[in-house]
């Protein structure tokens, strides 16, 4: 039997990280080259023939424009070609959510794409890098993984990147999903699904756009004033994204400068800076009057990248935002 044939395209991230001591606190991501990660899966025996396809080597807070740009055309290409069973990106945990939400977005949901990350770098004691990847490679070769749209690997989890989010910054069990939890459980010889693909062979939501517009994130604080709202439309802000206390609230001063900029047509999407729960439409904030959007599940980080997307996608107007939040 040919073994699947899995295309691992390397970014960087603690995954990538050497501390150059077993136990010190200090390291670099994205410090090893993807081709030594792959010499240490080499002696695994897994189940499969990975291929490195080396994007960048940096830690996911300088992921930006053009990695992501080279991680959708490899990952497209890949798509294309029947030789490869599925794609493992190698990334750091930081913004590892908006990666994989951007290209769930914008790939089509044949072939599984899975990103793997780590806590502790390869050569920290207990590191969880190389059971990650092994677990990445289970994934990507089953059968049962396509038609699940970009998932996220780690702490023996797989999340959908609709649901994943850093949850914790230095626990090896650091992701969480919201609404959903974990869509199956895994470890390098076994995986339980917890349900049936549910978009198998749907193609792209959306169109791979030729630059993503500018779009802030706004963080609401007790005491604030309405001159950060007026700053950020000061810088070419086409979209703003509250990450506001509660189900998305922000003192009334504020929610008025982004009534007036919803009005002269800035995408203004309420998201809660709570670590977890629903931001519903017109609960405490008249959202129907003042031109608001609902981020629903999403936190501010993805509402950002989901927001970026459709206004690139020429989709501003909120009632066709608040579908696309509604419908994700
Ligand atoms: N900040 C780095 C990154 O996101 C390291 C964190 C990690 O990978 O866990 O790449």
């Amino acid at each position: 039997m040919t073994r699947p044939r899995i295309l691992v395209l390397g970014t960087g991230g603690t995954i990538a990280g050497a501390a150059g001591s077993a136990t010190g606190g200090g390291y670099r991501a994205g410090g090893l080259a993807l081709s030594a990660m792959l010499d240490a899966a080499a002696g695994l025996g897994l189940e499969a023939e990975l291929v490195g396809e080396p994007i960048a080597q940096i830690g996911s807070q300088d992921m930006g424009w053009d990695q992501w740009s080279a991680l959708h055309a490899a990952c497209l290409a890949a798509c294309g070609d029947p030789a490869i069973s599925g794609i493992i990106i190698t990334h750091g945990t930081d913004t590892a959510e908006e990666t994989a939400l951007l290209l769930d977005l914008t790939l089509p949901a044949g072939k599984p794409v899975v990103l793997v990350g780590a806590m502790r770098p390869a050569d920290a004691v207990g590191s969880d890098g190389l059971r990650n990847l092994a677990n990445g490679v289970a994934v990507a070769s089953d059968p049962q993984g396509g038609g699940r749209g970009v998932m996220v690997v780690m702490g023996d989890a797989v999340f959908a990147a609709v649901d994943v989010r850093k949850a914790a910054t230095a626990h090896i069990d650091a992701f969480r999903g919201f609404p959903r939890g974990p869509i199956a459980r895994v470890t390098p010889s076994q995986i339980t699904w917890f349900g049936p693909p549910h978009r198998a062979d749907a193609p792209a939501s959306y169109a791979w756009p030729q630059s993503l517009p500018r779009v802030a994130i706004l963080t609401a604080g007790a005491g604030m004033d309405a001159k950060p709202v007026e700053a950020l439309l000061g810088i070419g802000c086409k979209g703003i994204v509250l990450a506001g206390m509660g189900q998305g609230n922000a003192p009334g001063c504020v929610l008025d400068a982004l009534a007036a900029a919803a009005k002269a047509g800035i995408a203004v999407v309420r998201s809660s800076r709570v670590d977890e729960g629903m931001v519903e439409r017109n609960v405490e904030v008249d959202d129907d009057a003042r031109g608001f959007v609902a981020a629903r599940a999403l936190g501010p980080a993805k509402a950002r990248i989901l927001l970026q997307v459709l206004l690139a996608n020429g989709i501003s107007d909120p009632a066709g935002v608040q579908a696309a939040f509604d419908n994700l």
